[in-house]
Order: C-alpha cells, then sequence, then structure tokens
C-alpha cells in the first residue's frame, strides 16, 4: 500500500527536526496534523493486523445500527431522496453495512464519501459501493437534504494544546532535544485564543494545566451545521470524547493495537485526541439546529435494538455465538467502548426527533 513518492517515516522526522533548528518549536497542531496526514496517506491502519480496530470493523451491527437510525429519520423526515454523506470512512464497512440496512427499508441515498487518504480510498473504491469521493464536503451537491455520518473522524483532526505558564496561556509546542521530540511551552502567549464559554474556567486553571483547542473539527462542525441549515438534513458524530471541557492533554497514540509515545517517531502511529462534543453541540445551535446528546455509545445501540439484532444473528448463525455476543459486549460494556464512546445527533429544526436517546 505505501506509494513510492511517500517519503519513509524517518524523513518526516528529519523534516521536522530541520523546521524545529530553523523556526524553533512547532505547535502540537501542526505536529499533529501533519504526522496524521503522513500516517493515513500511506496506509490501512485498521484492523486486527494493524493499528488500532474500530467499531465498525468489530461487528457489522455497529452499521446496521447507524444505517437504522438514518433510515427512521428520512422515513419520518418523508423525504423522496437524500444525500448520505461520510466522514473518514475508512475501509467502508460502516458505509457499505449501513446502506445495506438502509436499502432493506427501500431507501437508496447517493453516497459521498470524504476522504482525504489515497491508500484508504483505494481500499473504498474496492467494496464497489456506488458512490462519489471528496477531498471535503464543500463538493457535495446540495440539491436534497444531507445525513452525515462521522465514526472516529473527529479524533484524527489536529488539536491545538495551550500551557498556564506564569498566569498566562501558552502555545504548548514541539521541541527537538537531544535527538528527541519533547513538548514545552513556547513563548507565543495566546490567552486571547481562550473561548468565550470556557474562559472563567480557564482563569481558575493553575500554572502547568493543558487546555485543549480544536480548531479542525471546529471548522469542518461550521461546514457541517452550515449546509444542514441550507439544505436540510442531520448528522450523527460519533467518537471518544466529553461534554464538558476537561483540562490536560488527551493526545495520544496507538501503534499495533498499543499505545505509545506520541512523540516518537511521527507519522508512524495513529494520532488522537478527544472530541469536544459541547463545542461542537454550540456551533451546530448557532446555526440553528437541534441538538440530541452526546449520549453514552452502549445506550445508544441498545435503545436502537442492538441486542435483538444479535440475537436474531445467533438464532440464523448458532455457530457464530460466541463472536457475536463478544461484540455486543465490545461495543456496549462500559468496561469496553460503551461509555468512553459518545453520540451526538444534530438535526433541521424542522427534522424529527432522531432515535436512540
Ligand atoms: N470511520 C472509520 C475510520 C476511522 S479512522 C471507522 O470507523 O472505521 C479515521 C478516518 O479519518 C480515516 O478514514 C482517515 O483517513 C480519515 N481522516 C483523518 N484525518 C482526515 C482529514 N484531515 N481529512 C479527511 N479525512 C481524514
Amino acid at each position: 500500500m505505501i506509494d513510492e513518492n511517500t517519503p519513509e517515516p524517518g524523513d518526516l522526522a528529519a523534516s521536522f527536526a530541520r523546521l524545529i533548528a530553523s523556526t524553533g518549536p512547532m505547535s502540537i497542531a501542526q505536529f499533529m496534523g501533519e504526522a496524521n496526514a503522513h500516517y493515513y496517506a500511506s496506509r490501512d491502519p485498521l484492523g486486527a493486523d494493524g493499528d488500532f480496530i474500530t467499531a465498525p470493523e468489530i461487528s457489522q451491527m455497529f452499521g446496521e445500527m447507524v444505517g437504522l437510525w438514518c433510515a427512521h429519520l428520512a422515513l419520518e423526515a418523508r423525504i423522496a431522496r437524500f444525500h448520505y454523506v461520510e466522514l473518514g470512512p475508512g475501509r467502508g464497512t460502516l458505509a457499505r453495512d449501513a446502506l445495506a440496512a438502509m436499502a432493506r427499508f427501500g431507501l437508496k441515498p447517493d453516497v459521498h464519501l470524504i476522504e482525504g487518504s489515497p491508500a484508504l480510498q483505494a481500499v473504498q473504491r474496492g467494496l464497489g459501493l456506488e458512490a462519489r469521493w471528496h477531498d471535503s464536503i464543500e463538493t457535495v451537491p446540495n440539491d436534497a437534504p444531507m445525513i452525515v455520518i462521522a465514526n472516529e473522524f473527529f479524533d484524527a483532526l489536529p488539536v491545538r494544546q495551550l500551557v498556564k505558564t506564569g498566569g498566562h496561556w501558552a502555545e504548548r509546542g514541539v521541541d527537538f532535544q537531544n535527538d528527541i521530540f519533547v513538548p514545552v511551552a513556547t513563548p507565543r502567549l495566546m490567552d486571547a485564543a481562550i473561548p468565550a464559554p470556557i474562559r472563567a474556567q480557564a482563569d481558575q486553571a493553575e500554572d502547568g494545566a493543558i487546555l485543549e483547542l480544536h480548531p479542525a473539527a471546529a471548522a469542518i462542525g461550521y461546514e457541517i451545521a452550515h449546509r444542514i441549515s441550507q439544505q436540510g438534513g442531520a448528522a450523527l458524530f460519533i467518537d471518544y470524547g466529553y461534554a464538558d471541557l476537561a483540562l490536560g492533554s488527551s493526545l495520544q497514540a496507538v501503534k499495533k493495537h498499543f499505545r505509545v509515545d506520541p512523540f516518537i517517531a511521527p507519522g508512524t502511529a495513529d494520532l488522537t485526541a478527544h472530541v469536544d462534543f459541547g463545542e461542537l453541540a454550540r456551533i451546530a445551535a448557532s446555526h440553528g439546529l437541534t441538538a440530541q446528546g452526546p449520549a453514552n455509545q452502549g445506550d445508544w445501540l441498545m435503545a436502537l435494538g442492538l441486542a435483538v439484532r444479535a440475537e436474531r444473528l445467533i438464532a440464523a448463525n448458532p455457530d457464530h455465538a460466541d463472536s457475536v455476543t463478544a461484540a455486543l459486549h465490545r461495543l456496549t460494556d462500559s468496561s469496553e467502548m460503551g461509555e468512553l464512546f459518545k453520540v451526538l445527533a444534530l438535526r433541521h429544526p424542522n427534522w424529527p426527533e432522531s432515535a436512540g436517546f
């Protein structure tokens, strides 16, 4: 899968080191953004043989529940046609399973996959789905309502970090010292970058506290909210994150299913950070949209009928009872993905409530 034009990971570390040597520490956002762009461009990181596994890769039931959610909403909204838009579709598994579930209700939306990674886009094209690919939501047509789905997409977008230093918020950056990348407080003071809704809390934070801002997620959130407010529709965001501000760095790296130091070998591990669902809901509200959640993934899946679906799958294929039961546990249990992952739904104010909340 590695394109011969893609530089080796060592090259990325070397170019980061050169950049830092000439212009000083790079921001966390730039480090994370470029490391992930490199990481995703060159490989399919998903699955048991890869670096990490996601809910749709655990079981077809996950995509089926997302498809059921879409079908319920489209039927309640009584729309003749709509665009199914998925951000960061990975291997395309969620889209495939969700579209199959919708087809059982006679629904056949136009499919738009937003994928920045050439390697993953190739995997998605291999599924034989009737779909169009885009670099951003901007080129998705505006002639019908859109239902936008994003699972583990926002957590891969670069976060900016500020660190409280001498009573002020400074840009947190990455320096290169003694041949290793290390996080540092840069001299760039950024008090003005603290958003109004969290200013009071930020003022009370002690020196050394870290605050994460999500400019990339917010920009995409604004675009989706704008489009839905104009052409109708809804969105479903599933990710790990929080509704209320939590201080601290949530930046983490995963490689071969283990957590590794995010500052070692940039571009060779998946970097993620917690999603600020409160901010995404506020952005939606500023465009007149209505939010539901964030709910816990486990509760949401159960409310949509995951347990019933599991029983049916087991009845139809008793040999698979153990694996279906294990998947059910993994997706819903509080010790697994059930509480860590949250579900946020947004909708045009004229659209009906969506299921599962
Ligand atoms: N939704 C899939 C894959 C999650 S991995 C699943 O649940 O299995 C993250 C996905 O987001 C990948 O498809 C990755 O290529 C894509 N992605 C990450 N950063 C992106 C960016 N800046 N622009 C577009 N896609 C991005």
